[in-house]
């Protein structure tokens, strides 16, 4: 019996979030025309949510010669997974394990007279550490004050630190005007020019992002560290990037509701007429922002409709008009192809937010694939 029923049961498919290597790998090319200075892709927050080892593979297949991470130990499952480039970990929020970074291969960002002795203090074998400058944003780097002290540091302890290269980070350059960088520019040169007094040399000098890299040569120097980027965002909002990602997710019910119908909690919204509703199974835990305007939709069958009522945890609901779509049918919150697909960007609007806390924010029950 249930054999004749078979075909009208549709099968649902798990909210999912594709990774695009493809589109990885164009946004490095993008960023490799704009510039001579090596590509480090940082994949940082798991790969600005898209999966570090993902972004990773592609965007080192397409020609990034270095990793960027913000916690050494990250650098465990980039080397598991066969990447072989040199990896650069700053902040290290949980310290760093001077074993496990001689293990992984890891060059280590010290911005603090008090880190350099500690990790001097651990180190069993040489570790390779890159000097950050603290070039305006109060959020790591050493003072200029101190660099000389930092200088002094490292020497003291030649043999346990390989001093290799020079970071700073910009403040400003979202404005992609190249005076709002000028500043930190001169700071990272002075910077340089001192660790090379001192006799260190050749360095690796580092200083700017996704933004530098777009929009300002004279950030470049010999490395530009972009994450961002990869996934398809231009935080300086002048270039056109592809969008990495795609989110999809199944509808789970659909009903035809009549005039005057309240949606959702707070019965914030009510049908005006006669009207179809889908519910897909994607809420606030998965990532999708609560506080969106009006405006926001989902892709299904080829068209925008949009999303009303409030956003739960587990579900929205979708308003698709005199369309009536099928439990199990696709709707793809985001993607890179444009029309009736929305962009993160759009979704970023929607939220009052940037596209980076859209993509990172994707919770751990959307599964992961790779296109
Ligand atoms: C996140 C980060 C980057 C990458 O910035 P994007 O704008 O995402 O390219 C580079 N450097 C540092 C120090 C960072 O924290």
């Amino acid at each position: 019996m249930t054999l004749l029923l078979a075909p009208r049961l549709s099968r649902l498919h798990a909210p999912t979030l594709t990774t695009l290597p493809s589109a990885i790998a164009a946004n490095v090319e993008r960023v490799r025309s704009t510039t001579d200075a090596r590509i480090m892709a940082v994949v940082k927050a798991d790969g600005y949510g898209h999966g570090a080892v993902a972004v990773a593979t592609a965007a080192v297949a397409a020609g990034a010669e270095w990793l960027g991470v913000t916690d050494a130990a990250d650098a465990a499952e980039l080397r598991d997974a066969g990447l072989d480039v040199p990896i650069l970990a700053w902040l290290n929020p949980a310290g760093v394990d001077a074993v496990q970074v001689s293990r992984d291969r890891v060059d280590v960002a010290v911005g603090s007279v008090e880190e350099l002795r500690q990790l001097a203090a651990d180190a069993m074998t040489p570790v390779r550490v890159h000097l950050h400058m603290d070039t305006g944003m109060s959020r790591g780097g050493c003072p200029v004050e101190d660099w000389a002290e930092l200088l002094r540091v490292a020497r003291a302890a030649q043999g346990r630190i390989e001093v290799v290269g020079v970071m700073g980070h910009l403040p400003r350059a979202d404005e992609a005007d190249p005076r709002a960088n000028t500043a930190a520019v001169l700071r990272m040169r002075h910077a340089r020019d001192a660790v090379l007094r001192a006799g260190y040399g050749p360095l690796l000098v580092h200083l700017g992002a996704t933004a530098g890299a777009l929009t300002d040569p004279s950030t470049h120097f010999d490395l530009v560290r972009v994450g961002a980027g990869l996934v398809g965002i231009d935080p300086s909002g002048t270039v056109s990037l592809d969008g990495a990602s795609r989110l999809t997710a199944s509808v789970v019910h659909s009903s035809l509701v009549r005039a005057g119908t309240s949606v959702g909690y707070g019965e914030t919204y009510v049908t005006r007429h006669e009207t179809n509703l889908s519910v897909i199974g994607v809420g606030y835990a998965d990532g999708i922002p609560r506080e969106l305007s009006e405006g926001a939709g989902v892709e299904i069958g080829g068209s925008r409709h949009p999303i009303v009522g409030r956003v739960s945890m587990d579900q929205i609901v979708v308003d698709t008009g005199d369309r009536a779509f099928p439990r199990g049918a696709t709707a793809t919150l985001f993607g890179p192809e444009g029309g009736a697909v929305p962009s993160v960007q759009e979704w970023a609007r929607w939220a009052q937010t940037i596209p980076h806390t859209i993509v990172t924010g994707i919770g751990p029950r959307v599964q992961r694939s790779r296109a």
